[in-house]
């Protein structure tokens, strides 16, 4: 019988988990069809109920979401619980348990791609939504020596840093900033990494086309990752690059976030090069 796992969020028209995921399921000629599961704000408790159907393994889970699924599920593995946040669902007997991928692949992209290592480093995160929940999570947890959280809406960056603040240790400082505050060329001159959490730049979005921060005030030291996956090479990318800067994209952490996905559903080492293979080709369509 046809297993099914889903892809909870709103809108879904432009994801491309349905191509790396299906590839991989296909790769191993497991019966599993991955499907897209529009959900609107307002219909989320009914769908997660959907999943507890015998024909579901469980799901993916995306924006606006990840968050409003957390107190929907039995359990949460951490670091969901941490985090507040869940973007993988899997199906366990008659338990949904709700795991976060998203941290760990934030990580795993940083280290394996650019060679960084976030101890006692220097590190601005632009925007405080859903994933700069997560990556700034796993930065503390990776022992990051100073982080800067910009956001535009200054409230959500507060409200950010207050969860984050009980995981810090005595070492680690965090503080806020806002746009076009003076102090924020200082920060960004002097940090070791900049991360753009923002959805500035995302194709398909109001923001196409756009960076979050000009050339001129990237410094050319600095490594500059960018959580925006589509286009490969964002403006924020290029600008990066034109500045002497060393940049990483963020496809990696989203094929390795689909990774450990994957193996959480099948019990199965995620057959990696096929699931890149098939998200570079869904982008270049
Ligand atoms: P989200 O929760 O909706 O947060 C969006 C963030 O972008 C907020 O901080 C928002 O600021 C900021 N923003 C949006 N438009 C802005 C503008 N015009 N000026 C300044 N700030 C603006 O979304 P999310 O889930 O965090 O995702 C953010 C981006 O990361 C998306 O492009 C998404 O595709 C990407 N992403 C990548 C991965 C990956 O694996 N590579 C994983 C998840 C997400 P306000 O708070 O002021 O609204």
């Amino acid at each position: 019988m046809t297993k099914y796992v889903g892809l909870i969020g709103y809108p879904l028209k432009h994801s491309i988990s349905p191509d790396f995921q299906q590839a991989a399921f296909d790769y191993y000629e497991i019966d599993i069809h991955y499907e897209a599961w529009e959900v609107e704000p307002g219909q989320l408790s009914s769908a997660v109920a959907g999943i507890r159907q015998p024909r579901n393994l469980g799901a993916n889970v995306t924006v606006p979401h990840k968050e409003g699924v957390a107190s929907l599920m039995d359990e949460l593995e951490e670091p969901a619980h941490e985090i507040g946040a869940v973007n993988v669902i899997v199906k366990r007997g008659d338990k949904l348990i709700g795991y976060n991928t998203d941290a760990d692949a934030f990580l795993r992209a940083l280290r394996q791609e650019a060679g960084f290592e976030p101890q006692d480093k220097r590190v601005i995160l632009l925007g405080a939504g859903g994933v700069a929940r997560a990556a700034s999570f796993a930065l503390v947890r990776a022992k990051v020596g100073a982080l800067t959280i910009v956001n535009r809406t200054f409230e959500r960056a507060e409200a950010l840093a207050s969860d984050v603040r009980g995981s810090l240790s005595q070492r680690q400082r965090l503080s806020l900033a806002r746009w076009g505050d003076a102090e924020l060329a200082e920060v960004l001159s002097s940090c070791d990494l900049m991360v753009n959490c923002t959805s500035i730049g995302m194709k398909h979005s109001p923001e196409e086309g756009r960076s979050p921060v000009a050339a001129e005030q990237i410094a050319g030291g600095v490594l500059v990752y960018d959580l925006v996956y589509n286009p490969m090479e964002t403006p924020l990318l290029a600008s990066a690059r034109k500045a002497g800067a060393t940049v990483l994209g963020g496809l990696s952490m989203l094929v390795y976030q689909g990774a450990a996905a994957f193996e959480l559903w099948t019990d199965r080492e995620a057959p990696l090069d096929i699931m890149f293979e098939a998200a570079r080709g869904a982008l270049e369509r």
